[in-house]
């Protein structure tokens, strides 16, 4: 069998950055209107840090509005809420994000549901995710669009394909399984207490893996041609000691099983942002009570 089609998720996120940046210049020229984001990093998490600078970059290189706030690791929740307060009023901000982790004095689900829905660009909101499940328009969670996306690029249609995700968090997991059933998937999804994990993942014409276990799911696990959707991002040492990013797939072994695979780095992560920027311009036009475009 043929080594299996790597997914370009660099190039899909740029040519969706692209799409986003017309989008928001067109914003502008017709409505006077430019969408700002504004990005919370509380402490110094250095791969927070990291992420926090590329949303930034991104969102200015799509000609938006970009506002950091840095705030030191000893903030309390009160000094946090305060500043949602004022960037929930903030009429030049449409999207709002608070970099997880927080620290620990902090409460990530009260800083999570005190950010106005409308604004919510992650999509964690309880109003977002209650509105993603009964079907209705709502900021959904950038890495599951992203996710659902590519799947869509590798497919074309995904109606009607089995589709195994492994992970349930609210972030990536259960979302994306929403989202998943929306696109009329039949939808399996495992977890640390799912018993023979593999026997359950090859059943997958689409397997998602969210799970945050450096390369779990070996080739066995993989349906032969399989559209592999790797949304891990684990930290390991190599032989010699250099930190690499490996997925939750072992990515040489799926390889020679799957029909199509998402690289780690430059597949799942690439999308993400873009799909925030994608979600702030919505927001934008929400607010101001445009049409959505798509
Ligand atoms: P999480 O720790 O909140 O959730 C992990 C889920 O996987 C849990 O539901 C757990 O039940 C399941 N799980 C854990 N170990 C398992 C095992 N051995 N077998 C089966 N299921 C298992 O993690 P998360 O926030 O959902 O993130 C998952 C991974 O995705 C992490 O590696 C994270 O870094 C990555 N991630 C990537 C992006 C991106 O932009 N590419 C975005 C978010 C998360």
């Amino acid at each position: 069998m043929a080594d299996a089609k790597i997914i370009d998720g660099k190039a899909l996120a740029q040519d969706l950055r692209a799409q986003v940046a017309r989008s928001v210049a067109e914003l502008k020229q017709r409505h006077g209107l430019t969408p700002g984001i504004a990005v919370v990093l509380v402490g110094e998490d250095p791969a927070s840090r990291i992420y926090v600078r590329n949303k930034a970059k991104q969102a200015v290189a799509a000609g938006m509005a970009s506002f950091v706030h840095k705030l030191g690791a000893d903030t309390t929740q009160a000094d946090l809420l305060a500043l949602i307060d004022r960037l929930n009023a903030d009429k030049q901000v449409h999207g709002i994000l608070v970099q997880l982790p927080l620290p620990d004095q902090i409460a990530a689900d009260a800083v999570i549901q005190a950010i106005d829905p409308a604004k919510d660009v992650d999509g964690f909101h309880a109003i977002n995710t209650g509105k993603l499940i009964i079907g209705l328009p709502a900021l959904a969670p950038c890495t599951p669009v992203g996710c659902v996306m590519l799947a869509k690029h590798a497919l074309g249609e995904l109606s009607g394909a089995h589709a195994v995700v492994v992970g349930r968090s609210n972030i990536v997991g259960k979302p994306l399984a929403q989202l998943l059933l929306r696109e009329n998937c039949t939808l399996t999804i495992c977890h640390s207490r799912t018993r023979d994990l593999a026997a359950v993942t090859a059943l997958g014409d689409i397997l998602i893996a969210a799970a945050g276990q450096p390369e779990m799911v070996k080739g066995g696990w993989i349906k032969p041609g399989a559209c592999v959707i790797d949304v891990g991002i684990n930290r390991v040492e190599d032989a010699a000691g250099n930190t690499k990013l490996v997925g939750d797939v072992d990515f040489a072994q799926a390889l020679k099983v799957a029909g199509s695979i998402t690289p780690v780095p430059g597949g799942v992560g690439p999308m993400t942002i873009a799909c925030l920027l994608r979600n702030t311009l919505r927001a934008a036009r929400a607010i101001a009570g445009l049409e959505q475009e798509q």
